[in-house]
């Protein structure tokens, strides 16, 4: 098997932006710079054709971030404490996602896949709100690969050309993948798996979990949202 190339670059976290809501008044990005045939799909180590998505090679650095993230998450149980209780039922807007465990359940059923490898767009991936509408999100979001996003440091938003993505999300039924970044990895950490597993759990782009979880609009990342989850007690800090 190929070794993971953990390339080392200089560049802020963007965090998890691209999921297309319905306040598209102007585009949130506005394209990558092409290279290395990002929008193809790469072949194995025996030369095989890999599938669209693609999980994680079991002892590379991303896997052992996010089973490392994912399980402080869960073991800490602080989605279960009192203080991450009082918080999601002090609104009602949030308080629907609270019983029944949902938020660990979505942790749980979030299946991780490593996104520069997953050679899907953004469409077929499901990354886009109810509110756009199918159609608009097929014109949008067909040509808008993931891997692309997330394959090599230099695809990176023309517009944020020194930042990285570390995390995409599913938020179209059945809302439960969830693409992260090797070259992103040091900034997953188990808020950033809770994170995401919002966005599968509400089905929600960033602006609009930002407004259900209490959290003002306009960060500079969407680092905001794995923060509020440590400060309201309901992840670890990394
Ligand atoms: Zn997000």
């Amino acid at each position: 098997m190929a070794a993971e190339v953990d390339v080392v670059v200089d560049i802020s976290r963007l965090e998890d932006v691209p999921v297309w809501g319905h306040m598209l008044a102007a585009p949130k990005f506005i394209g990558f710079i092409p290279s290395d045939d990002c929008s193809k799909p790469k072949p194995d180590a025996q030369g095989n054709q890999l599938p669209p998505k693609v999980l994680p090679l079991t002892g590379t650095p991303l896997a052992n971030r996010l089973s490392s993230s994912k399980d402080k998450l869960l073991l800490s149980n602080l989605m279960n404490s009192p203080a991450c209780s009082a918080y999601f039922n002090s609104d009602p807007a949030r308080a629907q996602y609270y019983p029944n465990s949902q938020l660990q359940v979505a942790v749980g059923r979030q299946v991780q896949y490593d996104g520069a490898d997953s050679v899907i767009s953004m469409y077929d991936a499901g990354m886009w709100e109810d509110a756009l509408g199918a159609t608009r999100a097929k014109a949008l979001l067909s040509d808008e690969y993931i891997s692309c996003h997330m394959r090599n440091p230099s695809n990176m938003m023309l517009s944020d050309i020194n930042r990285v993505i570390v995390a995409e999300s599913q938020v179209q039924l059945p809302a439960t993948d969830s693409y992260y970044n090797r070259y992103g990895k040091n900034y997953i950490d188990p808020s950033t798996i809770l994170h995401e597993a919002l966005h599968n759990l509400t089905r929600l782009d960033d602006d609009d979990l930002r407004k259900l979880l209490g959290i003002k609009l306009g960060g500079n990342d969407t680092s905001d949202i794995g923060a509020k989850m440590e400060t309201v007690g309901c992840a670890p800090k990394p």
